[in-house]
């Protein structure tokens, strides 16, 4: 009974600091100021709100004039420095990426003590959302989100940037059921660029269920990126069985389950599950210099056997009512 009026009082407090850090709701009209490129400025009308994060607060917003709708994703222009620095990474980083898995960066501003990042809006929640709805997805279904994480994840390889945070509730999805990459706040760049400055970090980061074990692991260098390629076969077993491969009540055991890749697959009565998936999703829980990287990961039996959805399967057929 103590232990539990302990654990209400110490999550009300948890609430009430991250109710501080976000900024109040918008005005019904939001004013961007004029820009070189948009020199009368902007105003967008500002709808529901779409979600909460750790310091950001993300609102529907309509463009006045083209009436298309963006995420309206706002910070409080004020954050304690360690946001700041996390936020400042997302925007830099998050900018330069164009690819169609990945949620569109459109432009950034200030306004009435805010920041406002206007992004490509994703009706349809996170992969998160729609696992836990669901209960679980099928193998066809893994494939569609599967071969469009893997490209997302190429193409930021090949720009130099390592995701690091890749998990369900970090990947969205558009009106049309396509998945897309959002949250670049844990990112890194590794390849120093012309324009760009170096940013590595080396303090912990990532989800405990999503984090590969070698993060975990002081001073191995070399395979960097190899960690999304963990996360994605985290995403892909959670996918399949509708939770984590090494899901445990505390952050220690999660963390000693990774290392010894100590999991197991649901018993065939309960749920079937694919030889192909099993064995793709081992490989991609492999050493980080035995995983397999992007392009192999769609070469791999469980994609090349079996039936890939196209997009006019997967919408509107497949989709359900997003919660209300
Ligand atoms: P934080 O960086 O603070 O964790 P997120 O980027 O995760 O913030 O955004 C907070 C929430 O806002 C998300 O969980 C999601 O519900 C919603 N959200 C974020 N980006 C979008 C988007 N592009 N379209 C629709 N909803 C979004």
């Amino acid at each position: 009974r103590a232990t539990n009026d302990l654990k209400t009082k110490a999550a009300a407090q948890l609430k009430a600091t991250k109710d501080k850090e976000h900024p109040p709701p918008p005005p019904p009209n939001v004013t961007e100021p004029p820009s070189s490129d948009r020199r009368d400025g902007a105003v967008y009308q500002v709808g529901r709100l779409l979600g909460k994060g750790g310091f950001a607060i993300c609102y529907e917003g309509q463009l006045a004039g083209t009436r298309k709708r963006y995420a309206l994703k706002i910070v409080k222009s004020k954050m304690p420095a360690k946001m700041e620095q996390k936020f400042q990474t997302e925007l830099q980083i998050h900018s330069k990426m164009r690819q169609r898995n990945i949620v569109e960066f459109l432009r950034a501003f200030s306004f009435e003590n805010s920041t406002y990042l206007v992004m490509e809006i994703c009706t349809n929640g996170s992969l998160m959302d729609m696992v836990k709805r669901r209960k679980g997805v099928t193998e066809a279904e893994v494939r569609y989100y599967g071969v469009q994480i893997a490209g997302a994840i190429k193409y930021m390889h090949s720009k130099g940037i390592i995701h690091r945070d890749l998990k369900m509730g970090n990947i969205f999805l558009d009106k049309n059921m396509n998945a897309k990459i959002g949250d670049f706040g844990l990112a890194a760049l590794v390849v120093t660029g012309r324009d760009m400055q170096t940013i590595r970090r080396t303090t912990l980061c990532g989800t405990p269920n999503y984090i590969a074990p070698e993060i975990l692991e002081k001073g191995k260098k070399g395979h960097d990126h190899m960690v999304d390629i963990w996360s994605l076969g985290i995403i892909m077993f959670a996918m399949l069985t509708s939770k984590p491969p090494f899901q445990s009540s505390t952050t220690d055991e999660i963390y000693r389950r990774a290392r010894e890749r100590d999991y197991e697959w649901p018993l065939a009565e309960a749920r079937y599950i694919s030889d192909e998936a099993k064995d793709l999703v081992a490989d991609m829980l492999e050493e980080a210099d035995k995983r397999p990287d992007p392009d192999r990961i769609v070469e791999h039996p469980f994609f090349v056997s079996g039936y890939l959805p196209k997009q006019s399967d997967m919408s509107p057929r497949l989709r359900e009512a997003p919660p209300s």
